[in-house]
């Protein structure tokens, strides 16, 4: 692997990684699939997924991604259990450096997703998937008539909140400041609904429950008394951003100012020639498993266009 050149190698194993995959492997690219730090992406951290088409009764997310991953070795897609910390995207072929080697990539489909910013407690990790999310439009439908927690002050956080009422009884928005981040509209809208209280100048300092009856509250630090207390909540909704995994890639592609790739509209075409973007990695709006899935079909059949019109 270290000094063949791989005609597709793609970054990152989430549904747009592995459609990607799936859909260069059939038409014989043999690509390379680089698995990244999070193998599967984002759904592995998810419980049930409702909304991906195809599955009617549901499916676990993790096990979602198995099929995804299967599915795309059937074709010949090779995998490579590793991460990519650095990458020379100025000259042909590519060139990708992992922990342990250097790969060579003749087009390059970048799916390196997005994740979800998270505020870093231990209780947060061990619950989430079991009542703590980052996803309201993933979980939301999971807390009919339950009362939750979001927490964030900006942008996402007044949509998740604001949608959660669809479900929940009652939605509780703990920001860290008295001040919201949030857009004006935004924040009319959900300081309107009836179904939306909010608590300032407070973070979550630890979240209670356990994997198998779930979330049962939070322990609130206010930040200006540090006075400590408990709050009963049924879920935890974390909504304070999410990163592009695009750190890498500075100063060689075009993002935009929140790290997001930049592709030409309607395609998956990045600045530099040969190289493609998919899923999260390029959306800030959308990020679902399916319209990354929608993008990585795009990308595999425009690295395929982009491979053939090169060799003539
Ligand atoms: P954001 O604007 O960066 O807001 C993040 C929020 O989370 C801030 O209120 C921040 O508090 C809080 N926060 C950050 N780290 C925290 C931590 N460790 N603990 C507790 N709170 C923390 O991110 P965003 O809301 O995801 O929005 C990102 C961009 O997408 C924005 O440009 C936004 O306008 C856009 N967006 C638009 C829409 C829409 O228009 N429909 C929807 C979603 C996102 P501070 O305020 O104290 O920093």
């Amino acid at each position: 692997m270290a000094d063949e050149v791989n005609p597709l190698v793609i970054l990152g194993s989430g549904p747009a990684g592995l459609t990607a995959a799936m859909y260069s492997a059939r038409a014989n690219l043999a690509p390379l699939v680089i698995e990244g730090l999070e193998p599967g992406g984002q759904l592995t951290i998810t419980t049930e997924v409702e909304n991906y088409p195809g599955f009617e009764r549901g499916i676990q997310g993790p096990e979602m991604m198995e099929v995804f991953r299967r599915q795309a070795a059937r074709f010949g897609t090779r995998f490579l259990s590793s991460q990519v910390t650095a990458a020379d995207l100025s000259r042909s072929p590519f060139e990708l450096v992992t922990d342990d080697r250097r790969v060579r990539a003749e087009a390059l489909i970048i799916s390196s997703g997005a994740s979800a910013k998270l505020l870093g407690i231990d209780s947060e990790k061990r619950m989430m998937g079991y009542g703590v999310s980052a996803c309201a439009t993933c979980d939301g439908a999971f807390f009919k008539d339950k009362e939750v927690v979001v927490v964030g002050g900006g942008d996402t956080a007044m949509e998740e909140a604001t949608f959660l009422t669809r479900f929940c009884r009652k939605v509780t928005i703990v920001h860290r400041r008295n001040l919201l981040r949030a857009s004006k509209i935004m924040q009319e809208r959900a300081t309107r609904n009836p179904r939306i209280v909010f608590i300032w100048d407070s973070m979550v300092d630890e979240i209670y429950g356990d994997q198998k009856a779930g979330v049962s509250g939070v322990r609130l630090k206010h930040v200006v008394t540090q006075a400590l207390s408990d709050f009963k909540t049924d879920g935890v909704f974390i909504a304070i951003g999410h990163q592009p995994n695009t750190a890498i890639f500075r100063g060689q592609l075009e993002m935009d100012e929140l790290g997001y790739l930049t592709v030409r509209p309607g395609s998956t075409y990045t600045n530099i020639e040969g190289v493609f973007a998919a899923g999260d990695v390029a959306d800030r709006v959308y990020r679902q498993a399916v319209t990354a899935a929608g993008t990585g079909c795009m990308a595999a059949l425009d690295a395929e266009r982009w491979l053939e019109a090169r060799h003539g």
